[in-house]
């Protein structure tokens, strides 16, 4: 309900009820007054008439009768008349009315102890039958009974008076001196009537209400919408802000609170347009900004995927390289100690015999020196090839295939191979498996358009037999390997006591490789690194040789470890350096310009009192600290790192150079390496053989050289031999290239001659820049 329905329904109320009140009180005033008219005019008339002493002096009823009609005559609320004696006998009565006659009650009940003399007034209620009146509710009418005394100047006791003196004395009566109560006149007065009488009045009373009532209404209306008019203002100001409109001024200009009101709420609403529209912009400027976010994000999020799927390769291909050999891909020395270390404990726990066969090429070595290093690579995999065929092909072996069967055929490096025969029933199986090995390794191969025949020597350890652990079975079964070597070769040979004598034959080896440095039999081979972007030659990796009295020249491959193995390394590793520097010195004096010299260093052989020793030979011989190259393996970071990174910080200070040779075929972390104080990587040349044909070692060989750039490091790349390896690393921007493309490692005299000037220049034209092609 409306403020203004509200307000008006109350008006309406309060009007009505007001109206309601004082009609009644109206009513009820104009309805008394009416009745006492009526009973004082009744009353008067009533005494006035001296036809009504006769009558009940003489009791001449036709006298009373014509008095009662006179009496009731014009006087409608009068229901009945009656005339009684001052005893109550009735003499005469006349009911005007169309009311039914009822017994009149007793004189007595009337009057009670009223005085004689004095008109009296009692009510009784009266039903009418036909009184049917819609305003009479209880449809009883009341009778008020007045009886009003008749009096008499004459004493009714005292005399017979007749009529003519009976007037006089009428006449005369106001002088008498007393009066008496002869009789009554008893009337009822109908209040029905009495009130049909007011209907007329009522009516306009009524009708005035009624028009009062709509008055008020009319005003009522009226003032309230004047009241109201401004809370729709009000409400059109609101429906106006909500919209974001101004606030019109219309139907408030005559208020001055209004117009106020209005034109601050038009400022607000001013201001809200103005605080909406920057908050539009702000808000487009914002998604913008996130949308431009989002997309930056998921270019990010989409590079950081590729970049960790690249890792994760790397670390793949890194994790394959550490546990493959690269070039047969069959597991390498380290998977096959870790694998060999638990297939001994599960054969130990099972009660199970396993044997170890160690295979080494004869001829190996010759054929390598004679046909060079790819043919021996390609021979190595026909080897390889051909031993897995051989133990998948092995009926015999049948049982004992299952997933560690990738271990059983591992090879070692160079010329070593192994194959483990697990859950062995019987120790002459591994002898049938080593004979059908050397049948099938004997078969002529072709490699490089010459027909080759290899021959192995196969030497069998078996355990628990002959020995328990990795280390030890792998002793017998190289001693085994070793004493087929001395007596004979291409044949297999089981492990026994016996051999421990023949392996005198190998500690004579390091009897002899510990003179060696005295009787002068080790000497230095040079290979150059050329910067085939100037054509000149901007360092030599020293590279050890063992000229042995009567094996003539060792490969350093085999005599490096045993310097190794039996602690020789240190001395070796001094010898090396010296003799570099010392060279370098003397091809300074010489005036043959080389920049820089690269020793390898051992893993055993660094140490911290290492550092010392480097700057002693720098000082004895007087090279330039910056003219030297250590090359280090990841093997230096094995044991203590801060302590390592600390010496190799040292050398660094002094100016020594240092270098990360065989990059990428450890297993130490990017992390790690990275905190080394490093200047040069060197690309190994495991990756470099594949690098035209092998997706995976281009993309490794690509990530070590953008590695090695993001590091602010020098890169070499080492082990190239053809011309697509050349342009291969080349255009990824490996610029610097060792191998044998270039000069195989050369003994000093010959070295010095590839120094010449310009000595690569011709041939680095000749390769081209490799679009040509
Ligand atoms: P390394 O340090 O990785 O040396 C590179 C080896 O790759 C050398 O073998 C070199 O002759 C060979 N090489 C270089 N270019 C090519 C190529 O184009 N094709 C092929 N097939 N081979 C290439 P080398 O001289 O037999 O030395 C073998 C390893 O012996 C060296 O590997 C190094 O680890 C160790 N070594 C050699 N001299 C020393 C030394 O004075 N001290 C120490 N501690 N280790 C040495
Ligand atoms: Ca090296
Ligand atoms: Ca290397």
């Amino acid at each position: 309900m409306t403020v203004a329905g509200k307000i008006n329904s109350l008006v309406l109320s309060v009007a009505i009820a007001a109206t309601v009140l004082l009609s009644a009180n109206t009513l009820h005033r104009e309805y008394s007054l009416s009745r006492n008219l009526a009973l004082s005019n009744t009353a008067e008339r009533a005494q006035s008439l001296p036809q009504l002493q006769l009558g009940v002096y003489y009791r001449d009823r036709s006298l009373l009768r014509f008095a009662l009609s006179k009496l009731v005559k014009g006087r409608p609320y009068l229901s009945f008349a009656r005339v009684v004696d001052d005893r109550g006998r009735t003499l005469s009565e006349l009911y005007p009315g169309t009311i039914a006659e009822t017994a009149p009650p007793s004189l007595e009940s009337m009057r009670g102890t009223l005085p004689v003399a004095e008109i009296g007034l009692s009510t009784n209620q009266q039903s009418h039958g036909n009184v049917s009146q819609w305003w009479m509710i209880s449809g009883i009418d009341k009778i008020w009974d007045l009886t009003i005394p008749i009096m008499s100047a004459i004493n009714p006791t005292a005399a017979t008076v007749n009529e003519a003196e009976f007037s006089k004395t009428l006449i005369n009566a106001d002088s008498a001196g007393s009066l008496h109560v002869i009789g009554y006149v008893h009337l009822g007065l109908s209040r029905a009537q009495l009130i049909r009488q007011l209907l007329p009045s009522g009516a306009t009373v009524l009708a005035i209400a009624a028009l009062f009532i709509l008055l008020c209404a009319i005003i009522s209306r009226y003032v309230t919408r004047r009241i109201t008019a401004p809370f729709s203002v009000v409400k059109r100001m609101a429906d106006d802000i909500a919209a974001g409109h101004a606030v019109k001024y219309e139907g408030v200009e005559n208020s001055g609170e209004f117009k106020e009101i209005v034109s601050v709420l038009n400022r607000m609403v001013g201001g809200l347009h103005h605080y909406k529209t920057r908050m539009d912009v702000d808000h487009q400027l914002l998604s913008m900004k996130v949308e431009e976010r989002t997309s930056q994000l998921s270019k990010r999020n989409e590079e950081l995927n590729q970049a960790v799927k690249e890792v994760t390769e790397t670390k793949d291909r890194l994790r394959h390289m550490a546990y493959y050999d690269s070039l047969t891909d069959l597991p390498n020395r380290r998977l096959f100690i870790e694998k060999l270390d638990v297939l001994l404990k599960l054969a130990k726990r099972n009660e199970e015999m396993l044997s170890l066969l160690f295979l080494d090429l004869d001829n190996f070595k010759r054929i390598n020196d004679s046909l060079g290093h790819s043919a021996g690579d390609l021979l190595l995999r026909e080897v390889s090839a051909r031993l897995s065929l051989c133990i998948r092909e092995s009926d015999l072996l049948a049982h004992y295939m299952d997933s560690e069967s990738r271990i059983s055929i591992s090879r070692l490096g160079g010329d070593e191979f192994t194959v483990v025969l697990n859950r062995l029933d019987r120790a002459e199986s591994a002898g049938i498996v080593a004979l059908r090995i050397i049948e099938t390794l004997s078969q002529p191969m072709t490699i490089d358009g010459h027909d080759l025949v290899v021959t192995p020597s196969i030497g069998i350890a078996i355990a628990p037999d002959h020995a328990e652990t990795v280390e030890e079975l792998m002793k017998a079964a190289d001693k085994a390997m070793y004493h087929c070597k001395t007596s004979g070769k291409n044949k297999y040979l089981f492990y026994e006591k016996s051999m421990e004598a023949a392996s005198a034959d190998r500690l004579e080896m390091e009897n002899e490789l510990r003179r060696a440095i005295e009787n002068g039999e080790l000497l230095l081979h040079y290979q150059p690194q050329v910067d085939t972007l100037t054509g000149e030659v901007s360092g030599a990796e020293a590279l050890m040789r063992w000229n042995h009295p009567k094996l003539g020249m060792v490969s350093p491959f085999k005599f490096i470890p045993l310097a190794e193995e039996i602690g020789l390394i240190v001395e070796l590793g001094q010898w090396g350096l010296e003799e570099a520097c010392r060279q370098m010195v003397e091809l300074q004096a010489l005036g043959i310009n080389l920049p820089q010299v690269s020793v390898n260093v051992s893993a055993l052989q660094f140490s911290v009192s290492f550092v010392d020793k480097v700057s002693e030979v720098l000082a004895s011989t007087g090279l330039h600290p910056r003219r030297l190259q250590l090359e280090l393996t990841e093997g230096i970071m094995m044991d203590d790192t801060a302590a390592t990174i600390s010496a190799l910080s040292t050398l660094k200070k002094m100016g020594v150079e240092l270098s990360m040779d065989d990059f990428g075929t450890g297993y130490s972390s990017l992390s790690y390496l990275s905190r080394l104080p490093l200047d040069e990587l060197k690309i190994d040349r495991s990756f470099v053989i594949e690098i035209d044909k092998s997706e995976n070692d281009a993309n490794l060989a690509i990530a070590i050289i953008a590695m090695a750039r993001s590091m602010g490091l020098k890169l070499v790349a080492e082990g190239v031999e053809t011309h697509e390896q050349y342009h291969f690393l080349r255009n990824h921007g490996a610029s610097v290239i060792q191998g044998y493309l270039f000069s195989k490692p050369v003994p000093f005299e010959e070295f010095k001659n590839l120094l010449a000037p310009g000595a690569f220049k011709p041939q680095i034209e000749q390769i081209g820049n490799g679009y040509a092609v």
